[in-house]
């Protein structure tokens, strides 16, 4: 932390563990407003490189339906007190694991609200049904689940934090996006070939082939769920920048490859 102010670095660390989940444009804004400066994902890897001997980061992870990006400070080795372990009691928690356990087994990644909150009844000692559905609300604005039209799906503070547990859970066995080649809990699965692509890297793809097909065996998509993307902001983002090859720069590699064969 030479070159910048340590207090300001400091202050920049505390609106991030305080927010506890920041989108990618948040923390950009802050990283303006208290350091003056416009690259966040510079700053961030400053002060990562300070707190690697903590073992803690500030990471970023892809909301799955939206495709935005987060950031939240974590831990990087696996560690059994998690911080949002403290913030609820033990009913709470063993509701949201019930409900990570049936998401991680579900066939496309999601389950229903009213089967997340039946899962209660299950649980002992278990929580009144208002409570349990307090308990989703507060879970789904913490970003640990996510939930729209009626379903609840991993959220992305759950996808930044809590990779480790459900590696160790599920044994490693999940579906890789064939764009990125990352793990996803959640999204377009292709009928012909079962791939289950990103909606964000579909979205993108689309956007830039004016085509939607599976990105593995070639057969036309019938996706009708994909996130609006904005191609410029999903370009340039200073998070996709952090070492990781975005989507667009894979597809354009992949072609050529093909058309060598
Ligand atoms: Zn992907
Ligand atoms: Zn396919």
């Amino acid at each position: 932390m030479s070159s910048r102010s340590t207090l300001g670095m400091q202050q920049f660390l505390q609106v991030i563990m305080h927010n506890e989940v920041l989108s990618d444009q948040e923390v950009s804004n802050e990283c303006v407003r208290i350091l003056g400066e416009r690259s966040h994902v510079r700053c961030i890897t400053e002060i990562n490189n300070s707190l690697s001997s903590i073992n803690m980061a500030i990471q970023s992870g892809k909301d799955e339906l939206t495709g935005e990006i987060f950031w939240a400070f974590v831990p990087t080795i696996k560690d059994e007190k998690m911080r949002y372990q403290s913030k609820y009691t033990q009913a709470q928690l063993d509701l949201l694991r019930a409900i990570f356990l049936e998401i991680l087994d579900s066939e496309n990644g999601f389950i229903s609200s009213i089967d997340a909150l039946n899962i209660q009844s299950t649980l002992e000692p278990r929580l009144s049904h208002a409570e349990a559905e307090t308990t989703i609300g507060e879970m789904v604005s913490s970003k640990w689940l996510s939930s729209k039209e009626g379903n609840i799906y991993i959220g992305v503070r759950s996808t930044i934090e809590l990779m480790p547990f459900f590696r160790a859970s599920h044994h490693d066995e999940f579906n890789a996006c064939p764009i990125c080649d990352r793990s996803l809990f959640h999204g377009h699965k292709c009928e012909n070939c079962q791939a289950v692509h990103h909606l964000y890297c579909l979205g993108i793809a689309k956007k830039r082939t004016g085509m939607l097909e599976c990105f593995k065996c070639k057969k036309t998509l019938n996706a009708t769920d994909l996130p609006c993307i904005d191609l410029n902001s999903s370009r340039g983002s200073q998070a996709e920048q952090d070492g990781t090859p975005s989507p667009p720069i894979k597809i354009k590699g992949k072609g050529k490859k093909r058309k060598e064969h």
